[in-house]
């Protein structure tokens, strides 16, 4: 097709407003020299549209705003956005980093590689298998990374089912934690993807750790499914909503606006 204009939308892109300090590892600096291994950041597609759609649904100038974005799907990630800027956001050089997820670890302390390895008789590859499709609530719960069926399995008195989504929320409640700490202050928080769309239980226990922040959760609101909603009770002191992702929409407009 040598007459159709072809168009790259990068899921890195919204995140290539961090500042050093929040992309850097604490690694020797060549290796971001010479290797660029540092914090890329994922999802950015979405975090991207959900941060101004957040904005825009509850009439707050995006310009002046201290927006916290939590991607909750299969994969899944935080991130923080000042000004409608990425400030930082918890995946990583790969999507490995940052959340428990679906069947990736998240952030492990990195020294247990080689002692699983040892133990397990596991070659590099092997452990990254093992920490991107083996682990996360699929491997806590050892049943499913679905969490309708972790949800099914806690209301059946699974003590492994409730161990993963308790791990999985209290994490997420950590890195919005952080996130408050990198933006001095919260504006407004959404919950978008799969999960955060429409796993009631996982919005409500991650609420209730923030309840510090003065968040209050409306519980017949928390109800919703996929659709624009205000989840923070008329007097929480930070908003927070349900807000769907779009990122083929998203995709589109990026399209269209290059080349038009
Ligand atoms: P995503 O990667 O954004 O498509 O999200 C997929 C994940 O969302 C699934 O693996 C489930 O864990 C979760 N999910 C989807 N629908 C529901 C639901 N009705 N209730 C709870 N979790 C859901």
């Amino acid at each position: 097709m040598p007459n159709v204009p072809m168009v790259g939308v990068f899921d890195t892109a919204f995140h290539q407003t961090m500042p050093k300090k929040a992309f850097l590892y604490g690694l020797p600096y060549q290796y971001y020299e010479n290797y660029k291994v540092r914090r890329y950041g994922f999802h950015g597609t979405s975090h991207s549209f959900v941060s101004k759609r957040l904005a825009e649904f509850l009439g707050l100038d995006i310009n002046n705003s201290k927006i916290i974005v939590a991607h909750l799907g299969n994969g899944a990630s935080i991130s923080a956005v000042k000004d409608g800027k990425c400030v930082d956001t918890s995946m990583g050089l790969t999507p490995l980093e940052g959340l428990v997820m679906g069947t990736r670890s998240g952030d492990i302390d990195p020294a247990i590689m080689e002692y699983v390895a040892k133990k397990e008789n596991l070659d590099i590859a092997g452990i990254m298998n093992v920490l991107n499709k083996k682990s996360g609530v699929q491997g806590l719960s050892g049943k499913s990374s679905d969490f309708r069926d972790l949800e099914e399995g806690m209301n059946a008195g699974d003590e492994r089912c409730a161990a993963a989504v308790e791990v999985f929320c209290y994490r997420v409640a950590k890195y919005i934690g952080s996130y408050v700490a990198a933006l001095n202050g919260v504006d407004a928080i959404a919950f978008t993807a799969g999960i955060g769309e429409n796993a009631g239980v996982v919005r409500e226990k991650v609420m209730e750790y923030l309840g510090y922040l003065g968040i209050t959760l409306d519980k017949a609101a928390n109800g919703v499914h996929g659709e624009e909603k205000v989840i923070s009770t008329p007097d929480s002191k930070v908003k927070v909503a349900v807000i769907p992702t779009n990122e083929e929409l998203a995709i589109c407009r990026e399209t269209v606006a290059l080349v038009k």
